[in-house]
């Protein structure tokens, strides 16, 4: 390793001449033991988030370079979000390192979810993106739930190499490593943690027991998740803090429902069937009358229909519709970073409108 010093928060290497780049510390914190950049200072001090800049190209660097060593990679994804927070490419910059896979924020799902049939259908999903990892794993790294399992797991499967740990921003992955420095260490918030996507900056390694390490390195930005495209107060309002109460409505055909104003359903052909919605649960759903729903969005959105807020709706993408003809039973459609609805017959037409920018998709019933 080289001789920088590094920020205790993020990780990033510290440098002193430029305030408006990352890293910077003024020079007078150098002399303390701990430097802590100013990015990270801000966060921890005021809650106040900065601009990150860490390109695709550079985290496409940092996979290269873990595919090229030999090495146990640990990958988080949001069970919340699965699909938007799966790193598409990762199982080609693998090479012959085993992965384990996590899944964080299991305490949002209802506690009537059976794990197990969660860890089942991730690693159906996993295979079916590509990526074959050796175990699946359930966690929440915010309340310390299967941490120690997981510590486990990694120590059984890591034979001596090192450990990556990857994920895409806004998984909770900062969460995560701090839990483990917590487990290993009794030190508390070594890492800074925040709502806003993009705060972990460069790696930073943990030394494990034999000189060995596990590195944390940088969330890269999947650009299509809704985390994006809302500004910092109407993130809090769409990432639910706790287990989320599913909200079932008998739909007729040609019924609408608005999730706040960032997304909506219409429920277009088929006979009346429950749609059963996994939102989080501040957000507000509003049914109304498909013939209705154009002008109820014209009129509404940023007021009746928020988020997003009224200040915000200007800079907010366009609602982009997407067909869908559902022939499976128990199918979920899926709207990336917002939540999904579960169907439980099939042989209807949906169609869904997300922000420009943000995927839906269906998939097979996650609960
Ligand atoms: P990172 O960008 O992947 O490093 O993510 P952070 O650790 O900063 O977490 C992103 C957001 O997810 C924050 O709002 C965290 O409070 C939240 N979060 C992290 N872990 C959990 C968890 O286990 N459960 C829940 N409900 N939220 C979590």
């Amino acid at each position: 390793m080289t001789e920088r010093i590094h920020c205790i928060g993020c990780g990033v290497a510290i440098q002193t001449e430029n305030k408006d780049e990352l890293g910077y510390a003024p020079p007078s914190s150098l002399e303390k033991e701990e430097v802590i950049c100013q990015r990270c200072f801000r966060l921890k001090h005021y809650n106040e988030v900065q601009d990150v800049s860490l390109t695709d190209d550079d985290f496409l660097k940092i996979l290269n370079e873990i595919g090229k060593s030999d090495s146990l990679i640990v990958k988080i994804v949001d069970i919340f979000d699965f699909n938007g927070s799966w790193l598409p490419g990762l199982h080609r910059f693998t090479g012959k390192n085993k992965v384990l896979l996590i899944g964080n924020k299991v305490d949002l799902l209802p506690k009537s979810v059976k794990q197990q049939k969660v860890i089942n259908w991730m690693k159906k999903e996993a295979k079916d993106l590509g990526l074959r990892p050796e175990d699946v794993y359930l966690v929440s790294a915010e309340r310390g739930k299967n941490i120690k399992e997981v510590l486990e797991a990694i120590e059984y499967h890591r034979h001596g190499k090192n450990v990556y740990v990857v994920g895409c921003t806004n998984v909770g992955k900062s969460t995560f490593i701090n839990r483990i420095l917590k487990e290993v260490s009794g030190e508390e918030n070594v890492i800074t943690t925040s709502h806003f996507p993009g705060t972990t900056l460069d790696i930073i390694e943990i030394p494990l027991s034999d000189s060995k390490y596990l590195v944390d390195t940088p969330g890269i930005i999947n650009h299509h998740q809704m985390a994006h495209f809302v500004d910092k107060k109407d993130l809090k309002v769409i990432t639910p803090k706790k287990e989320i109460k599913s909200r079932i409505f008998q739909l007729n055909d040609k019924q609408t429902l608005f999730f706040g104003g960032l997304a909506r359903f219409d429920f277009v052909k088929g006979e009346r069937s429950s749609f059963v919605c996994y939102f989080s649960n501040e957000i507000t759903i509003h049914r109304t009358k498909l013939e209705n729903a154009d002008e109820l969005y014209k009129k509404h959105a940023g007021e009746l229909l928020t988020p997003p807020n009224r200040d915000h709706l200007d800079d907010f993408p366009e609602l982009v519709r997407h067909d869908f003809s559902i022939k499976e039973p128990k199918t979920d459609i899926v709207f990336s970073g917002l939540g999904w609805i579960t169907v439980n017959e099939p042989n209807i037409q949906v169609s869904v409108y997300v922000p420009k920018g943000v995927h839906a998709m269906l998939r097979k019933s996650l609960i």
